[in-house]
């Protein structure tokens, strides 16, 4: 944890939030859809990722529920989300992998197959912290964003564990923290001041969901979004008096 500035109340105190993980060497960020981890977390990876951090994509499906235009070729849109999230992750100056499990998009499930893909990634690219969905959100809606919550974290657990698919041949890996966007309940605060412009840009490399997802149809309905994005990390930014933060459901004990 950052040490707190004198003067400041200490939040790793008490209850108050935490805040400011040390960077880590290498994170991973596990979205449901191309997208996802931009929203959730991505002023937080560009901080890190400036600050030397290995940043790693691992996008579950393939996103190609993504038009709401019934005649759109849905074949073609898969290519191009994919071209956009390695855009938006450079976007974010991440350099380390963009993996795509390729599920279909709308029917991820938590199966075993899946939690080992996971858990394989994790095993492979060995993140100090990873990020993804809350599963335990309430009142969640999308079932992919529950089901890439869960198999985040039932691949944490195989990943750490030399019992579980040992014929991946690799070696377990035990990550020091996770990370949940979206949190039902939020226990830790990154300070992304510095970082709103990248995970706007970053948001903006994914030009195919500009209308189903960001409720813009032309640069009026851009300007729009970005303020909302802009107002949504300032309110977070409140909690710990800094101007822009993405606030998570931290779990420190792996
Ligand atoms: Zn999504």
């Amino acid at each position: 944890m950052a040490a707190n500035e004198p003067g400041q109340p200490d939040l790793n105190a008490g209850d108050g939030p935490t805040r400011d993980l040390p960077v880590p060497g290498v994170a991973l960020a596990i979205g449901a859809h191309p997208d996802d981890v931009e929203f959730g977390c991505g002023a937080t990876l560009a901080k890190w990722a400036a600050g030397g951090c290995v940043v790693h994509h691992l996008v579950c499906t393939d996103g190609s529920k993504g038009s709401w235009d019934p005649s759109s070729d849905v074949s073609a849109l898969v290519v191009t989300r994919q071209d956009e999230q390695r855009a938006a992750a450079k976007a974010l100056g991440a350099t380390g992998t963009v993996t795509f499990l390729g599920e279909i998009d709308g029917e991820l499930e938590v199966t075993l197959a899946l939690r080992g893909a996971v858990a394989e990634v994790i095993r492979r690219v060995r993140p100090e912290v990873v990020l993804g969905h809350d599963p335990w959100k309430r009142y969640r809606l999308h079932p992919d964003h529950r089901a890439a919550g869960f198999l985040t974290c039932d691949g944490i657990v195989a990943a750490r564990d030399p019992h579980f698919f040992p014929e991946q041949g690799l070696a377990p890996h035990r990550p020091s923290a996770l990370l949940l966007w979206e949190a039902d309940e939020v226990n830790h605060v990154e300070d992304v001041t510095a970082t709103v412009d990248a995970k706007l840009a970053a948001l903006e490399a994914h030009a195919s969901q500009f209308e189903s997802t960001m409720g813009a149809v032309d640069e009026d309905g851009l300007v729009a979004f970005r303020q909302r994005m802009r107002q949504r990390l300032a309110q977070h930014g409140e909690r710990i008096g800094v101007d822009a933060a993405e606030v998570f459901a931290a779990m420190l004990d792996l």
